[in-house]
């Protein structure tokens, strides 16, 4: 199965400049923490179990060796070393290996998911390679070989977009491997059932029982909005589809989200998300087709055209209330997820109310951009628009590939990443983040 179209254009860049607090990528390693010695009363009689001290003191300083601080590892120390044991025999990754290390905190986070024998069993079969491919395709992930194919021209068409690509492709990775096997859903007698369920039913209700499209805007959307997250802070593909998951991290909360996505059941917990919101089966049948359809149209789904503003503002009515239009991060979602300038062409039922909110035309987003680009004191150029609003660390940032000027009015092309307060349109932090190149890492 085919799974990533990589569309941009990336760039050339050669510094950082933060303003923020969440950390950069390249930030100077700091020693190994001192880490006190255990007072475990256990050690003396069971000699051979090495101290949790030890276990720890041995993660962080190997985490660092890899490019990881110690908050990467979010405690899971002897997970870490699990990991990065099966990580250094595994012989297929060649000079790609020290950037599998890139995944390591996506699993810690996750890790109450995860089925560790099926997952290390993966990571042991994992292979990286770069292939032809047609042109705009970045790159592809294979489960059933556990193989990510990355087009052999992107280190020189895109070098920057290079990494970022090869994240996206160990997303599906994670997702596909972290907790067993993708389980399918289903429709019967009105409510929505899990696999498992659906293997124990008679043929009698097996007639009766629809089958739920594959939810392939998770797959592609969840890949590339984790990306963002735990790597490149933007979004370089499926914009619309991400926007869509960004705005189910501002409704559920981001952990609900996050383990709708790495978990098996992801369509499930999404039907359930439908269902709760009041939609019947034909109707959730609809909308994942749809969303499904909007993320890969070469996806034939029949009578499927719901469009996907309004199942996010049927989802937030059912979740937070009529209010939405009020909500100023939620409007800023939708703006991002709707045409722009918005006509209102799609046939949504909300569409007076999404007129009333909608960028109408470039003018209005522009005068948006420039008052929130100019409280950087920066000249800055979105190569996207309107910039994607993803949370990092739980706040919101608009964030776009684009291109700032130095000093020395030497332009440099990397990530755009504001923090903004969206009621009144106020600057709270800002980040200019250039892309990092293979041989950095790899050496
Ligand atoms: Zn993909």
């Amino acid at each position: 199965m085919k799974r990533h179209i990589s569309v941009l254009m990336l760039l050339a860049a050669v510094f950082i400049i933060s303003v923020t607090s969440f950390g950069c990528r390249r930030e100077e390693i700091p020693d190994p923490p001192e880490v006190s010695p255990s007072v475990s009363q256990m050690s003396s009689e069971v000699p051979d179990v090495p101290e949790v001290s030890d276990i720890r003191q041995k993660a962080v300083a190997l985490a660092l060796e890899h490019g990881l601080k110690e908050e990467d590892l979010k405690g899971e120390y002897e997970l870490f070393l699990a990991f990065s044991d099966i990580l250094e025999d595994n012989e297929l990754l060649g000079k790609w290996k020290e950037f599998v290390y890139r995944i390591f905190p996506v699993v810690a986070e996750n890790a109450e998911l995860l089925d560790e024998g099926y997952f290390f069993s993966g990571l042991a079969d994992l292979s990286i390679e770069e292939a032809e491919m047609v042109e705009g395709h970045g790159g592809e992930y294979y489960d059933d070989s556990k193989s990510i194919l990355i087009n052999d021209t992107l280190r020189e068409t895109e070098p920057d977009d290079y990494l970022i690509t090869l994240f996206h492709e160990l997303m599906h990775f994670v997702d596909y491997n972290l907790s067993g096997p993708e389980q399918m859903c289903y429709g019967l007698d009105g409510r929505i059932i899990t696999e498992k369920e659906a293997e124990g039913l008679s043929e009698e209700e097996n007639d009766r029982t629809w089958y739920i499209p594959d939810p392939a805007f998770i797959t592609e959307g969840g890949a590339e909005l984790y990306t963002g997250k735990y790597y490149s802070k933007t979004v370089a593909s499926y914009f619309p589809i991400v926007e869509f998951l960004s705005g189910l991290d501002h409704i559920y909360g981001g952990k609900r989200t996050e383990r709708m996505f790495f978990s098996s059941d992801s369509s499930y917990l999404f039907c359930s998300m439908l269902q709760k919101a009041g939609y019947s089966i034909e109707e959730i049948r609809e909308a994942v087709a749809s969303l499904s359809r909007y993320t890969n149209s070469y996806y034939e789904f029949p009578d499927a055209d719901m469009p996907i503003e309004d199942i996010l503002i049927d989802l937030y009515i059912s979740e937070k209330g009529e209010d939405w239009e009020h909500d100023a991060v939620f409007c800023y979602i939708l703006k991002c997820i709707v045409e722009m300038p918005y006509e209102g062409n799609s046939g949504s039922k909300y569409e007076k109310e999404l007129r009333k909110i909608g960028f109408t035309s470039f003018e209005d987003y522009y005068r948006f951009e420039d008052e929130i680009t100019k409280q950087t004191g920066k000249d800055l150029y979105f190569r996207v628009i309107p910039p994607n609003l993803i949370y990092i660390g739980g706040r919101p940032y608009l964030s776009a590939r684009g291109t700032w000027k130095t000093d020395d009015m030497e332009e440099i092309h990397g990530v755009i990443a504001l923090e903004i307060d969206l009621k009144d349109n106020v600057l709270k932090s800002f980040e200019l983040i250039e892309p990092e190149l293979l041989e950095d890492i790899a050496g």
